[in-house]
């Protein structure tokens, strides 16, 4: 296939500003797919994906357009996720492109991470068009968004495209100007070869398959392949490329993106970033790869069966395959036994990562409170770099304690710059810069403890702007605080997955308001269960569980068969997920309690 005639792409938005919708309307124009296989939102593959109606993983297509100048194009499209917690799928599906379709919905105009976007592309030397969607409807102010995008991102706003993805208006138009404006790859087939893994996932039959694009020579079943970080060899079993049904191909060449099999069994030998080069006729230098990612906050995981632990391990190296910013490693904890600690890029991400294992592996968990990673300076000098609460020394060891900061920039509309200040300020922030964007909306830029934003900020952000704030946020570097371990014991026993770190001003209010939440949450037991905060041996805040007094079977005296059926199995349903600490059954909500006392 001549390079020529091949455009890689990517479409960058703010989350719901229409990608996944566009996605599908490319696909339907150019016939992908049949009108039997179209669904909206083809490209959510993810149970998940379709149920919450968000985009988690990357993922790519390839399309055939014959242009208006008679030739016929390959288009690879790779839709990507638009939240903030993802940033690094787009960053990864951006290195395979040469191009990027900015999505603006012109109803609302830039948000967070419509910037956040340009900016990996930019930093990628992405050519961009910009597309206004959602011109259909009556509220669109294009002018205004098309001044803004010139104004704030400095791309022309005759340059803009003016789309509907749901009414299908403007797609001709657009798809000309990705041929006309996007540039080929470049690449040299002679080259030795030089693929770059974007991406990989695991299957039963198959092994790990790994998403790649060719920059330089070609790659065919039958090659020996050598990966060049992990100095694995494989053989070439299958190439092919996603319709997006998986298609084999003889080859595929430079600017070429599709699949490789190679019988891996091995799920560590694919690393995404790797470069796959012929073990024969080996490339001098990799391609650049990818940054590494930094998982900001960490969480503990823990089959709530003790005997499913390596069925947990298991799923959670499979998973890990198909999501390069999960890592972990094993953890024991008094209180829930042998689990995992696991990293994760936000609690989006915490969430996912939580509801894949259970729905695409079968496993029952309990999630601990996440926690961001303290820099812990003790007496004796030493440093230490601490992701659990759990593990902090004794305080009389701690000479100082450091914590993970963001540089916040919230866009709102200019009524809520007062609600979202006072916020700011309620979560420790330090005010940085206010600027106004037009008469209407404003940006404001705050420094903020990781810690606080990962709580409940961002629902609370949306809820006092009446959904109208958009956020983004990115690390800016460790400050001293004044911080202490909260620690909880039920029924007297300190249970170490439910300690936290808190800045001193608020432990005493959120040593209560836990309090409080647990005895709420924690079922009543026969026996009377005392729960207390403290801060080392000093006890803060207290609440007592009463007792049970009756059987729950007392209530339906004899007869009523059925509807003494129907209370057991609901006290069965609501077993699950409890886990014995001591004497006392707490349930999964426990530990992510401190999450909604902030
Ligand atoms: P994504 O988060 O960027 O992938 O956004 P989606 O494609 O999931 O779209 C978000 C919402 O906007 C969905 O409810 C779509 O139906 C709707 N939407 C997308 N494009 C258009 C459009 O052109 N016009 C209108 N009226 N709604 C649209
Ligand atoms: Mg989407």
């Amino acid at each position: 296939l001549p390079r020529e005639r091949i455009r890689n792409f990517s479409i960058i938005a703010h989350i719901d500003h229409g990608k996944s919708t566009l996605a599908d309307r490319l696909i339907e124009r150019t016939g992908a797919l049949s009108a039997r296989e179209m669904r909206e939102q083809v490209l959510d593959v993810l149970e998940l994906e379709r149920e919450r109606g968000i985009t988690i993983k990357l993922n790519t297509v390839r399309l055939l357009y014959t242009a208006r100048n008679g030739e016929t194009y390959v288009l690879n499209l790779i839709d990507t996720p638009g939240h903030v917690d993802f940033t690094y799928e787009v960053s990864r599906s951006l290195a395979a492109c040469e191009g990027a379709l900015l999505v603006v919905d012109a109803t609302q105009g830039v948000e967070a991470q419509t910037l956040a976007n340009v900016y990996l592309a930019l930093e990628h030397n992405l050519e961009i068009v910009p597309v206004l969607n959602k011109i259909d409807l009556p509220s669109a102010e294009p002018e205004r968004v098309m001044r803004e995008i010139e104004e704030r991102i400095g791309l022309p706003a005759d340059d803009a495209l003016l789309v509907s993805a749901k009414e299908g208006i403007g797609i001709d138009e657009l798809l000309e100007a990705i041929v006309e404006r996007i540039p080929p790859p470049q690449g040299d087939p002679r080259a030795p070869l030089r693929a770059l893994i974007f991406d990989s996932y695991y299957d039963s039959y198959r092994g790990a398959v790994a998403f790649v694009r060719v920059f330089d020579g070609v790659l065919r079943p039958g090659d020996e392949i050598l990966m060049m970080a992990t100095g694995k060899r494989y053989e070439v079993q299958e190439v092919g490329v996603r319709t997006p049904h998986p298609l084999a191909q003889e080859a595929l060449g430079p600017g070429e993106v599709g699949y490789l099999v190679a019988n891996i069994k091995e799920i560590r030998d694919i690393r995404i970033g790797d470069t796959i080069t012929h073990a024969a006729r080996p490339a001098d230098q990799p391609l650049p790869g990818y940054r590494p990612v930094k998982p900001m906050v960490f969480a503990g995981i823990f089959p709530v069966d003790p005997d499913r632990y390596e069925d947990l391990k298991d799923a959670l190296e499979k998973l890990a395959l198909n999501d390069a910013a999960l890592v972990f490693e094993p953890e024991t904890s008094a209180a829930l036994g042998f689990g995992f600690r696991a990293g994760f890029l936000g609690l989006l991400h915490m969430e996912v990562v939580q509801e894949r294992l259970e729905r695409e592996y079968g496993l029952e968990l309990i999630m601990t409170a996440p926690s961001v990673v303290y820099h812990v300076y003790l007496r004796n000098g030493e440093r230490l770099e601490i992701d659990n609460p759990a593990k902090f020394p004794d305080a009389s060891k701690i000479e100082h304690i450091e914590e993970p900061y963001v540089k916040a920039r919230i866009l709102v509309p200019a009524e809520y710059v007062g609600a979202v200040m006072d916020l700011a300020q309620k979560k420790r922030g330090e005010f940085v810069t206010m600027e106004y964007l037009d008469e209407r909306r404003v940006e404001l830029t705050y420094e903020l403890p990781l810690a606080e934003i990962m709580f409940d900020f961002f629902d609370l952000l949306k809820s006092r702007t009446r959904g109208y704030a958009s956020l983004d946020y990115e690390f800016s570097g460790y400050r001293r605080s004044e911080l202490v371990k909260l620690d909880v014991l039920i029924a007297g026993e300190p249970v170490d997955a439910l300690s936290t770190i808190v800045h001193r001003d608020f432990a005493y209010e959120r040593g209560r308001k836990l309090c409080e939440r647990l005895r709420d949450i924690i079922p009543r037991q026969l026996f009377e269960v005392p729960i207390q905060a403290a801060i080392g041996t000093r006890v803060i805040a207290r609440e007592t569980i009463k007792p049970l007094r009756k059987n729950v079977l007392a209530k339906c005296y004899g007869g009523d068969v059925s509807r003494k059926k129907k209370l057991l199995e609901k006290q069965k349903e609501g077993k699950k997920r409890l886990k014995a600490i001591g004497r006392v059954e707490v349930p999964q909500e426990a530990f992510l309690a401190v999450l909604r006392v902030g």
